[in-house]
This record gives C-alpha cells, structure tokens and sequence, in this order.
C-alpha cells in the first residue's frame, strides 16, 4: 500500500517541471467549471420563466448573456485541452530523453537478456500510456472531482431529501472502482509485455528481411506474428471484459438512482414543494454529479493501467549498468599500451553454465603484437569483450599498466581502445561522420578526416563519390562494399589514434583483392601500437610478434610462429596447413 503510494506520487512529481502551464490550465479550467455549474441555473430560469410570462419581451437579454458566456466557455475548454494536451508532450519528451540515456549506458550483458523490441516499446507505448494519465486524465479528473462536489452543493441546496437518494449509488461506484483499478492494473502489465513480444516479433523480420524471403518463408513469418497478434489480443480482451463488466454495473446503479429520484420527485411536486424548473435543474446537476463520478471511476481505471505500464518504465530509468557503478568516479587512465589478463573466467550472463573462457592467462607488452588464433567459437571474441569492458570477469583480473581495471573508469579505457570488426557496422550519416565518429566535432575536423582516410586507404574512392566524404551511407545513401566499409571503420579507428588496438577477424570477410587494401591499411595502423589480432589468415598475421592458440576457452598453445608450426601435432600447426594448403 505505501509502495503504492509512493508510486503515485513519482508519476506525480513528473509534472513538476511544467507546474506553470499546469496551473495556468487548471485556472481556465475553474473558469469553465464555474459556467458548467452556473448554466443548470439558466435553464432553470428559462424554464421557469416560459411557464410564467405570457409574451417573449425578456428572452432578448438572457439569450445575449448566455451566448456570451458560451463563447468564454469553449475558448477556455480549447485553452485547457491545448495546455494540458501539450504539457503531456513536454513530460514524455523528457521522459523519452532519461530513458533512452538510461538504456544506451547499460552494460552489454543487459542487451544480451532483453529484447530490442521491449525496449522500444518502453520508449513508445508505455511512455503514450503515460501522457495520457499524466495529461488529460488529471486536468479531467479534476475538473470531475470539483464539478462532482459543486452539482453536489447544488443538488443539496435544491431537495436534500433527492441529494440523499443520489448519495446512495456513490459507494457502489467506489468500491466496483476499486475492484476494477486492482485488476486493472495487473492485466495492462500483461498486455505490455505482449505488445512489445510482438514489436520484437515484427522488428526482427524486418531487419531479417532478405534471409525471409530468400528462403520463402514469408507464411511462417507471418504466421509467428499473428500468434503474437493473437496473444496481444487475448490480453487486450481481458481487459476489455473488465471494463465492459464495470460499465454495465455502474450504468444499472445510475439509472436505477434515476428511476427512484424521479418518484420521490413526482411526489414533492405534486404536494407543491417543488417546481418544474427546480427539478429541471436538479436532474441536470444530479447528472453532473453522477458523470463526474463515472468519470473519474474510469479514468482511475486508466491511471491504473497506465500505472502498470509505467512501473516498468521507471524499473527501466532506476536501472543502473553494472559496468559502470563498478567503475564510476574512478581513477583516469591515460594508458600506456600494456595489457595483462592473469587467471580470467567467464561465461555470458545469458548462457551462465557454460564457461567461455577459463583461467586465461596472457600479457601484452607496450606496443607488442599479438595473434589469437583458433577455431571458431574458441572464446577469441570474448576475451575482446571482457577488454573492452564489456562484461565483468567471474573470476581472475584484466590489468593496463599494471593497475587493475576495475579501479578504473571504463569510458578512459576505452578512449585509448580502437576496434575494427569482422562486420563493420557503419551510422546513417555522411563518409565524414563516420569516420569522425570519435571526434566530438567532425566537421571542423575535416582535415584529420582526410588525412585519417588516406591512411586507411579509403581516400582514393572516397572523392571518386560525387559528393566526396559528404556522402551518405547507408540505408539512403550509397552501398558500400564491405572493403569500403572496412577502411571507412579502419579511418575512424585511426582517428582516435589508440595505444591499444583490436583487430577481430577485420579482414576475413573480405575478397583478396581489397583483402591486400585492408590488409596494407591495417599494417600501417598497427605500427607502434598495442595490437591484438584475431585472425585465420595467415597473411594477417604473418608479422605479429607472439602467437596464442585458444580452444574452448583456454590457451593450448603459446609462442612464436617458428616454435608453433615446428611443433606439427599442435592446433596451430593444423590450423595454418589446412589454410595454406
Ligand atoms: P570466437 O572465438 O569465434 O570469437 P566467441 O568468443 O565469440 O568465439 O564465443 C565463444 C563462445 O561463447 C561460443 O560458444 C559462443 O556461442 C558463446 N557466446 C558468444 N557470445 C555470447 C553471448 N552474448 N551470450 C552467450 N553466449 C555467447
Ligand atoms: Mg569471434
């Protein structure tokens, strides 16, 4: 109950920035609220009125003021919709900018166990659900709660003896109003989870589109994400019912009110205790008085799906990365290129019982080379990831210059780290972009751009673009082939001019042709930095100074190529005859 509470309260405090424009809106609100409450009063008059004059000689004046009063009537309703309408916008743009910060820095084994899908829908759909609590459903839940207590007053002031019967169908409507908020609320969170199963489901073929279709299983696609439809819709049933059920109810206690007012009022009337118009006025307040009770039952029921979506939104924002809480605030590292791992084990927090690497061992010296080889799958990857910070060792150390990282702060690690990948993975954007991609400002930068890209030998082509290094890549711009690719990611790794530098399968996928271009840009790279290369070819690493053959996870052989191609019943030896021969 007080977690519950206090959950309120949070969603609440959202609003605080914006409290200006929400106090402006709640004011033309009171405005509005004062002419709904005044205009039962009016027709009471006309009414009453009608039955007495016997000419129209006074309708004139009224008529005027009530037209009038219409007009400041629906210019302040627009104001308040457009106020608390766009105040709603503000919070979910903040709100949108905290939670993607929050997920960009969370660590990569976090990505490993959660779905894209989910978490695109975080910033969609469970943040829409939340405008619209945070918006509309206060501005109009006040509005009914004041409308409620003033009909209210009005009724009472009327016929005390009708006010009382109305009275009667009030806590029926806030106990099923509790009823339906509990269920509510543990339903949406259901239905969430659905919806984004199937934002995932959709993502992941789209981007898995050529695969689809190449194997003709358009159907089987299709199929899986109508399962996912379909169970989007069970949940979305549930709910439904739940509402429906809630609505029938408390319709069948308001017009049952109704019925038993309208005898009660027969009576009084026709004992001459009240008139026409008093009882015109009454029911139009005691309908006031019931529609602002329905209303702010239904949009309790909204707050409380909307609660349950939103729970996991701020879970989303609270969430801290395990990397980074590891290591924030701590020493700056300006490395000098050593690398040492001593004893390392681990295995991904998504596969926990298989140990990926185990007690390995291996040291880099300042500016040494050195070759993992072995067969896929061997852990060569890992030990990249567990460099980069990545993800924590379970066991054993990973030292730069002799100082354990973890006294360190990643992000100053990985400013002196550069990466070239089997794939490299470029943005939307121009050539320039992507190769400034390290650089805070690439555009006044261009000509280390340049001179970055000639280094890596992607100038030549580069300006054979029309647009030169203003050329978009990607999705809208032009298909680059992967040797372009790969000397784009080489210049952008260049830029950052690393002490240390990784080199993961960087020319494996490549044809011989831009394979000697990649491989000549790589060398250049390499010079006078920490390099570790992960290769199968040996002309990759014909020129490293040591050499580590991973298998399963551990290191079964170590030395240089002379001593490891000597030895012909070791891995490497069989490794690098396959290849050559
Ligand atoms: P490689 O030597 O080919 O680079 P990897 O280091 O990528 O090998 O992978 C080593 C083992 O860890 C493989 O069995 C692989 O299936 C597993 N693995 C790699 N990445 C993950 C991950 N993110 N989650 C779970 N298991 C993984
Ligand atoms: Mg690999």
């Amino acid at each position: 109950m007080k977690k519950a509470k206090a959950g309120h309260l949070r969603r609440l405090q959202l609003v605080k920035p914006f409290i200006g424009r929400i106090l402006l809106g709640f004011t033309v609100m009171l405005v509005a609220i004062v002419i709904q409450l005044s205009f039962p009063k009016a027709v009471s008059y006309f009414v009453d009125t009608i039955a007495k004059e016997s000419s129209t000689d006074w309708l004139l004046v009224p008529a005027i003021l009530v037209f009038i009063t219409f007009i400041v009537y629906c210019t302040v309703t627009a104001l308040r919709f457009y106020l608390f309408e766009s105040t709603g916008d503000m919070i979910v743009r903040r709100l949108r900018e905290r939670l993607y910060s929050s997920i960009i820095r969370q660590e990569i084994g976090f990505f490993d166990t959660t779905k894209t899908g989910e978490l695109t829908s975080r910033l969609t759909v469970d943040l829409d659900m939340l405008k619209d609590a945070l918006s509309m459903n206060i501005a109009i839940m006040t509005r009914s709660f004041i409308v409620g207590i003033g009909g209210f007053v009005m009724i009472f002031g009327i016929s005390p003896l009708l006010s009382v019967i109305v009275m009667f169908t009030l806590p029926i409507t806030i106990l099923l109003t509790k009823w339906l908020g509990r269920k509510v609320r543990l339903k949406s969170m259901a239905l969430q989870e659905s919806l984004s199963g199937s934002l995932h489901t959709a993502q992941e073929s789209f981007s898995n589109i050529r695969i689809i279709q190449a194997f003709n299983q358009s159907k089987k696609a299709i199929k899986t994400y109508s399962a996912a439809a379909e169970s989007v819709l069970e949940h979305s049933l549930e709910n439904s019912k739940l509402m429906a059920t809630f609505q029938g109810l408390s319709t069948f206690a308001s017009f049952s009110t109704l019925l038993v007012m309208m005898i009660v009022a027969a009576v009084l009337i026709s004992k001459g205790s009240m008139t026409i118009g008093e009882l015109t006025s009454f029911i139009l307040y005691a309908g006031m008085v019931s529609m602002s009770v329905n209303s702010i039952s239904s949009l309790w029921g909204q707050w409380m799906r909307s609660y349950g979506a939103t729970e996991r939104v701020f879970e989303l924002l609270d969430r801290v990365s395990k990397i980074q809480t590891y290591k924030e605030g701590m020493e700056i590292a300006q490395l000098q290129g050593k690398v040492e791992f001593d004893q390392l084990s681990f295995a991904y927090p998504g596969r926990q019982e298989k140990e990926v690497l185990s007690t390995f061992s291996l040291t880099i010296e300042s500016g040494e080379k050195v070759a993992l080889v072995g067969p896929s799958g061997a852990g060569k990857t890992t030990v990249v990831n567990l460099l980069l910070g990545f993800y924590e060792p379970h066991e054993g150390y990973i030292r730069f210059d002799g100082i354990d990282a973890s006294s360190l702060d990643y992000r100053s690690i990985r400013e002196s780290i550069a990466i070239v990948e089997q794939e490299p993975v470029l943005f939307s954007g121009t050539i320039a972009e992507n190769i400034g991609y390290a650089l805070s400002n690439p555009l006044d930068r261009l000509d280390e751009i340049e001179h970055a890209a000639e280094m890596a030998n992607a100038h030549d082509f580069i300006v054979n673009f029309p647009k030169g290094y203003q050329t978009a890549v990607g999705e809208k711009g032009v298909q680059l082939s992967g040797g372009q690719k790969q000397r784009i990611a080489i210049a952008r790794a260049v830029i950052k001019n690393p002490k240390i530098l990784i080199l993961d399968e960087a020319t494996s996928a490549l044809d011989s042709e831009s394979e000697l271009l990649v491989q000549d840009a790589l060398n250049k790279l390499m010079y006078g930095r920490t390099t570790i290369i992960i290769a199968h070819r040996y002309s990759t690493i014909a020129q490293v100074d040591k050499l580590v053959v991973l298998n399963r996870g551990e290191v079964i052989q170590y030395g240089t190529h002379q001593t490891l191609i000597e030895n012909e019943e070791g891995m490497y030896h069989k490794l690098m005859s396959n290849q050559m021969g």
